[in-house]
């Protein structure tokens, strides 16, 4: 028996690509990065639309700093606003 497996849905780090997190870096059609949600994944890559500029690829090092960055933005954004301005 022959392990079966999607391509297309299986990133190269091993997860599957459909929770894997688009993050714009400014406007959408700037293109942004991808990033895997699993917690010890250091996956992350990056995106753009069809024709569109695209961020510079991540230089190893970077990529865990870049993954920790994204991740608070993320958590500030979804995060409920405790601050009431006004
Ligand atoms: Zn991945
Ligand atoms: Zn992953």
């Amino acid at each position: 028996m022959e392990e079966e497996v999607k391509s297309g849905d299986l990133c190269a780090c091993g997860h599957l690509e459909d929770p894997h997190l688009l993050i714009a870096t400014n406007h959408p059609l700037d293109g942004g990065y991808r990033l895997c949600p699993e917690q010890d994944c250091e996956c992350i890559g990056t995106w753009s639309v069809q024709g569109g500029p695209r961020p510079e690829p991540l230089e190893e090092w970077e990529k865990p700093l870049m993954r920790e960055y994204l991740l608070n933005r993320l958590e500030e954004q979804s995060a409920p606003r405790t601050e009431d301005s006004g």
